[in-house]
């Protein structure tokens, strides 16, 4: 029996979002709105993406000892989130820094903090956690060998789900690991390099398939998504929305499937029900706050 659906590794982040009438240049002032501060972090949004849809979730991540970092853990309580895995000090709490303009286009810039401060030791320490979980699902905003550490702390019969994201080359064990590998668009064309120029979101899968991972997704936004094993590659439809802010669309899709791979769903099944997750969260605005209840799914 495992206490945990969904055992999340990964980062934390506050974004600290100001909406600007142009992204200031090199030595450049400009004035913007009032500064909105939202939880986020690619490892906390798939954590409340998953509690959100009723997975009983616990994260694994580490926040500074400072008001961003109680903003994170409240975030993770108010969701249902088991926050005693969340590891506080070493580093201020992760940030992101963000500028929005009116046409939408953005510049970032990420203090990952704490993040970076997520050791192997750490996940050494939580092994009660991973015994604990039935699937457990990474990104790559904590140090890699961290991730390295998670894929060799699996309880057995356990399993992992890796969304690479910043997408960086991966280890084979990390690889063989993977059930599945999710990447969008971006994080395929990365990984991939010159063998995706001139190839189709199918070829990706498949080459990508061949580089180890027993699955592979590959998302394409509004256009659904892509799923390849050992069976062959089948495309799961697209759920038409009127698309208000896709951020965090792919966080709630992995959190999503990688909940329904642990109930026994088959890859396809989970994927399809990951694409109408990841549909509502497009409808609303924000990432944490645009994750649909299971309720709110089953409305649509
Ligand atoms: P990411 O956020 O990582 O770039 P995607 O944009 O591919 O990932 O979105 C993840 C999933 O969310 C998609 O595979 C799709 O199922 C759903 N999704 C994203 N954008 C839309 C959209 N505009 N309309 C419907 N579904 C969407």
């Amino acid at each position: 029996m495992y206490d945990y659906d969904l055992l999340v590794v990964g980062s934390a982040n506050a974004d600290l979002v100001i909406g600007v009438e142009r992204r200031p240049g090199a030595g450049e002032t400009v004035l913007g709105s009032d500064l909105a501060v939202h939880p986020g972090g690619k490892g906390a949004n798939q954590a409340v993406a998953a509690a959100r849809l009723g997975a009983r979730t616990a994260l694994l991540a580490r926040v500074g000892d400072d008001g961003h970092g109680r903003l994170l853990l409240d975030s993770q309580r108010a969701a249902g989130v088991d926050t005693v895995g969340v590891l506080v000090g070493g580093a201020p709490t992760g940030v992101a820094l963000i500028t929005v303009d009116p046409s939408g286009d953005n510049s970032i810039v990420v203090s990952p903090g704490a993040n970076g401060r997520l050791t192997p030791q750490d996940v050494r320490a939580a092994a009660s956690l991973f015994q604990a979980s039935r699937v457990v699902s990474a990104q790559l905003e904590i140090p890699l060998e961290t991730v390295v550490e998670a894929v060799r702390s699996l309880a057995d019969g356990s399993r992992f789900v890796l969304n690479p994201s910043p997408p960086r080359p991966l280890p084979s064990e990390v690889l063989a690991a993977c059930d599945p590998l999710i990447v969008n668009e971006h994080e395929a064309k990365v990984i991939l390099g010159d063998s995706a120029v001139g190839e189709t979101p199918e070829d990706w899968a498949r080459i990508l398939l061949a580089k180890g991972p027993r699955s592979v997704v590959v998302t394409l936004g509004a256009k659904g998504a892509l799923v390849a094993s050992a069976e062959g590659v089948t495309r799961v439809p697209s759920v038409k929305v009127d698309a208000v802010d896709t951020t965090g669309a792919g966080d709630a899709f992995a959190a999503a499937l990688a909940w329904k791979l642990g109930a026994g769903s088959s890859l396809a099944e989970a994927a399809a029900y990951a694409a109408r997750v990841g549909a509502a969260a497009v409808t609303k605005e924000g990432a944490q706050e645009s994750f649909p209840t299971a309720a709110e799914v089953e409305a649509r």
